[in-house]
């Protein structure tokens, strides 16, 4: 059943004058008609007014409904980045002298941001081996209060168990929190206990790459703590999305669910004719990849095994040649960021993972020559495919 595409299409909301979409509400500020209601809000007397448009804005909250009913969850506020989302749900969470258990296979901004700044504020990070539930369960500390992973991990597309690490959460009491931006409409983290879901909505959830933004997905409670006049992480460290960007992610989320369809195809596509010719190919989709089941347990089959491939070319230098060659013959652009229309290549360890020195990329299997592929649905599959294969025989043979 197609339950993702439906819980996006039953958010109906009607423009003024009975526009097919909502207008983009711009103001920065709210009109007050009783000087008495302003204080109230201050106050925390009085909710659901507009007062101010870092705090909450129409459009805004317009997209978070709708992101929500991505999610299955009940509430989500945009914010302007990916970054901003992850730094801001756990400052809400953690408090200084807390602990967070973190995978170890994350982005590498993450990565950088829990090992050199979080620890500047007080907060402690373990990194554990996110395919080992039990290396979560041996690191937890009576000062943690955060479990965080990805559902599909940047860049080495290993899977997290969400039931079983949701579980663990629960049993001790702790904040599950999932980056989900591999995989939106293709798996649904809520579902296995995920108590806040982050996003880069550079990503996917935009799929034109024209825009930096993120959003988090919680309980409506946890959304109010991140926007609270004296407390809220989102509303006092001010990473507000424009209403002009909400208004077009809100837009998007109608086609995300067959963008995310298409990716997947032809990412499922390249992915088999790569294996079948002896290519180092990681797919989640393929029986080979170690997850696969997991993957199969967790995914809503309808939107496939996302759009990420990984390439080991065995040396940064092949992987260089290979990423130049297929940019020539037009297979892809090499540039980092992932979800995009178009084919997106980088070879992360020395781009977006560049920050993880290179010991721990060496314990966590991230080889120098590891090409990443974020596929794109423009084109032709058997043409693109086409194109791999000429590229990778000049430098492979
Ligand atoms: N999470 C993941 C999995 C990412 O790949 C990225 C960026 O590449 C981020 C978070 C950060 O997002 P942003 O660049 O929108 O801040």
């Amino acid at each position: 059943m197609d339950e993702v595409k439906q819980a996006i299409r039953d958010i109906q909301h009607f423009g003024e004058e009975g526009g097919v979409i909502p207008v983009i509400d711009v103001a920065s500020t709210s009109t007050f008609l009783d000087p008495e209601d302003m204080e109230k809000v201050f106050r925390g007397e009085l909710e659901g007014r507009y007062l101010y448009s870092r705090h909450s804005n129409p459009t805004g909250v317009d997209f978070g409904k709708k992101l929500a009913a991505l999610e299955e969850m009940e509430d989500a506020v945009g914010v302007a980045s990916g970054m901003a989302a992850i730094s801001c749900s756990l400052l809400q969470l953690v408090p200084n002298g807390g602990h967070i258990v973190c995978s170890q296979t994350i982005y590498g901004g993450t990565y950088a941001l829990l090992k050199n700044i979080f620890p500047r504020m007080g907060i402690a990070v373990t990194f554990v081996d996110p395919n080992d539930v039990r290396a979560f369960e041996r690191a937890i500390r009576p000062e943690t209060k955060v479990l965080y992973t990805e559902t599909v991990s940047n860049p080495l597309l290993g899977i997290s168990d969400l039931k079983a690490i949701g579980a663990l959460a629960k049993k001790r009491g702790l904040k599950l929190v999932v980056d989900n931006t591999f995989t939106p409409a293709v798996v649904t983290p809520s579902r296995y206990g995920a108590d806040v879901v982050i996003h880069s909505c550079t990503k996917y959830i935009s799929g034109a790459s024209d825009l930096v933004a993120g959003a988090i997905i919680s309980s409506k409670d946890f959304i109010h703590q991140l926007v609270d006049l004296n407390g809220g992480m989102a509303m006092l460290l001010g990473p507000v999305m424009d209403s002009r960007i909400s208004h077009k992610l809100y837009l998007r989320l109608d086609h995300l669910p067959l963008r995310m369809t298409a990716h997947s195809r032809s990412a499922g596509y390249l992915a088999v004719k790569m294996e079948e010719a002896g290519v180092k190919v990681i797919y989640p989709g393929l029986k080979s990849h170690p997850q696969h089941e997991l993957m199969k347990s967790m995914m809503h089959p309808e939107y496939g095994f996302g759009g990420m491939i990984t390439v080991d070319c065995g040396t940064r230098e092949k992987a260089f040649r290979l990423a130049s060659r297929l940019q020539e013959e037009k297979f892809g652009l090499y540039a980092v960021s992932l979800g995009f229309s178009r084919t997106l290549m980088s070879c992360p360890a020395v781009s977006t993972s560049s920050e993880i020195p290179a010991e721990d990329q060496e314990k966590m299997h991230l080889s120098p020559g590891l090409l990443r592929l974020s596929i794109g649905f423009t084109g032709n599959d058997k043409v693109m495919s086409e194109r791999f294969f000429k590229c990778y025989h000049e430098v492979f043979g």
